[in-house]
Order: C-alpha cells, then structure tokens, then sequence
C-alpha cells in the first residue's frame, strides 16, 4: 500500500512551478478557529492557472488533531484529504500549530511539519513545499 501520493505524478512534471501559481492554505488562516469541532470555509478561485477551487475544513475532535481539507479540481473532482496537526510549544508557554505533511515521495511518508500547504497546477493533493518541488518566483 502506498499512501497518498504515492502515484507517480510528481515525476510528469518537468518545470518547477513556483509558490506564486499554487493554492495555498496557511495555518495562518486557521489558527484563530482551531478548536475542537470547528468547521469553515475557505475558498478562492484561479482561473489563470486553470485551478477553480475552494476549500472547506474542520477539526475532528479526536487525537490526533486533524484537519480535512476537501476541494475541487478543475476537472471537477472532489478531493478529500485528511492533514494532522501538530502543536509545538513557544516561549511565554504559548503553542504553534504545524501541518504534517500528508504526502509520500517514492514510498516515503514525508511527515514535515509546515505553516502552509501549497497545491499547484496539476497536483491532486496539498502538500509542502518540498514535496512539490517548489520554487519562488524570484528565484527562477
Ligand atoms: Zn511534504
């Protein structure tokens, strides 16, 4: 069994894409609804990338902590995807969220924590940045 990703479509891609044409979800913009059963909307649309998505979330109230993502492709096709959470504590006894990165790279579960999980053109499911491969803009 492989695990999400585990099909090969990371390797069709020859460009790198850049952060700036991907969907981004940002623990930034969860953070202040992170509470148990809690349950949202985000959503955006790009059209110049051929990517029509929205996305909705919530929390299950279960151990451990996590998040289901669950958009639409532009080619129509629902995804779920289920994203664990991870708190690390901060100073002044405070906690930072993470998500774990749910993807699998040639067989290997990639479990990096992330403060955003990007989907480029293409891609069926969010993961980090390095599973995607992921450049700047600036930097090409
Ligand atoms: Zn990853």
């Amino acid at each position: 069994m492989g695990g999400i990703g585990s099909d090969k479509w990371w390797r069709w891609r020859g460009k790198k894409d850049t952060v700036e044409e991907c969907l981004v979800v940002g623990m930034k913009d969860l953070r202040k609804r992170l509470c148990a059963g809690a349950a949202g909307t985000l959503s955006w649309t790009r059209t110049r990338s051929g990517i029509t998505s929205s996305v909705g979330y919530f929390r299950i109230n279960e151990d451990p902590p996590t998040v289901h993502l669950h958009y639409r492709r532009a080619n129509k096709v629902d995804v779920i995807i289920p994203v664990r959470l991870e708190a690390t504590p901060t100073q002044f006894n405070g906690r930072r969220w993470w998500f774990i990165c749910p993807l699998w790279v040639r067989g290997v579960a990639c479990n990096r924590r992330a403060g955003k999980l990007y989907l480029p053109p293409g891609a069926k499911y969010f993961g980090c940045r390095k599973c995607h491969n992921l450049t700047y803009r600036s930097c090409q």
